[in-house]
């Protein structure tokens, strides 16, 4: 029997009007889009044809880069803070609650000359704007905040975020991984980055979205592809499946909302007992935190086998790390341990959650 999939910020699964777009440029169609013979003129033509389809859900006044993760987008938007270093602009200050992708990044640069603060949020997980504001200042580089975070479902106010970053002059990176497709983008951002395989698309693509005017220094060097900021040949069949998957979330962005919200309800009336993690009205409906005190998450992850989710306490990667979103908020080490993350998707039913439901508080129960 194959699990019931609740853990759709993870990852999600293929749209077969993905796979199907993706195909063609798999077995039949094998131009390098960087030739400028026919073969080579039709894949770069799928290219931008994608690039576009991306776009279209994507602030106006800016271009798309393709990269191969969304982890690779927030690396080469990081990589702006190289050029503002002679006007004095030393600092990255980023949310604490910010996805690896970019908190390790910018702790990282901590370790280069940058001086990086970690902003604090508040016991519901949205940013604290009243310290951010204490933090920016004329030696502000680049600020990180994301849109919906993806352990808790918390939705940022990044416009409000980005017109601060703006009045001291620095600039404002979005991880959009999480909200893109789903809820509008943040108009204000100068970087936007996202995923393939958040959106019902495939693994190994993502892109950033860079406003015009913005420079950065290349993340791969080589043949110049990509603008000059990401050299390297370019899958067509990648990109087709990121351009599909965009335009279909587009297209059923109501639809996919409504089912999602309507699965959540359902989760969340039949898991009373639990509590959530994070703002309740802030917040994406595909995404239930929750903790239930004294519960041992391990026992009831082996116990529950049927159901692929996610403990709140380990970060994506497995590693077994304690949460430091869930920390952030000021949650016990305890608390912690006894918070699972269900994640609803397009293509769960409301039976499966229903069952989920039932066996997670049955196992529970049992402890
Ligand atoms: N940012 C957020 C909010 C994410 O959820 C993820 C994936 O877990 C990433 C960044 C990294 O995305 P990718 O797997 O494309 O590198």
């Amino acid at each position: 029997m194959s699990a019931i999939y609740l853990d759709n910020q993870a990852t999600t699964p293929l749209a077969p009007e993905v796979f199907d777009a993706m195909v063609p440029w798999l077995r039949d169609k094998f131009g390098n889009p960087h030739s400028a013979h026919v073969p080579g003129r039709q894949a770069a033509a799928a290219v931008e044809a994608a690039r576009e389809q991306v776009a279209a859900l994507l602030p106006s006044g800016g271009r798309v880069i393709f990269t191969g993760s969304a982890t690779e987008a927030i690396n080469l938007a990081l990589g702006a803070v190289r050029n503002l270093v002679g006007q004095g602009r030393e600092q990255i200050a980023v949310l604490d609650t910010e996805h690896a992708a970019v908190r390790d990044t910018a702790l990282w640069y901590g370790s280069q000359g940058f001086e990086t603060r970690l902003l604090p949020v508040h016991s519901d997980g949205l940013a604290d704007l009243e310290e951010l504001e204490a933090c920016l200042g004329q030696n502000t580089a680049l600020v990180g905040a994301m849109l919906v975070n993806n352990e808790i479902g918390v939705i940022q106010p990044v416009e409000r975020i980005a017109e601060m970053v703006h009045r001291a002059g620095a600039l404002m990176l979005c991880d959009a991984v999480q909200g893109f497709g789903r809820i509008d983008m943040p108009e204000q951002a100068d970087l936007i980055a996202l995923s393939g395989h958040k959106i019902y698309g495939p693994k190994g693509i993502g892109a950033l979205w860079v406003r015009n005017g913005i420079d950065m220094p290349p993340l791969i060097h080589g043949g110049g592809q990509e603008q000059g900021l990401r050299s390297g040949t370019l899958s067509p069949a990648l990109c087709a499946g990121l351009g599909t998957a965009a335009k279909i979330c587009a297209e059923r962005r109501d639809t996919d909302m409504a089912h999602i919200t309507a699965l959540a309800e359902k989760a969340h009336d039949l898991l009373g007992d639990w509590t959530v993690n994070g703002a309740r009205d802030q917040r994406y409906p595909g995404n239930l935190n929750i903790r239930r005190d004294g519960l041992d998450v391990g026992r009831l992850m082996s116990d529950v086998r049927e159901v692929a989710f996610s403990a709140g306490s380990a970060c994506a990667s497995g590693s077994g790390r304690p949460s430091h979103v869930l920390a952030a908020l000021g949650l016990s080490s305890a608390q912690i341990k006894s918070s699972i993350r269900l994640g609803f998707g397009r293509y769960n039913s409301m039976e499966e959650v229903e069952q989920a439901a039932h066996l997670i508080n049955q196992a529970a129960e049992k402890q």
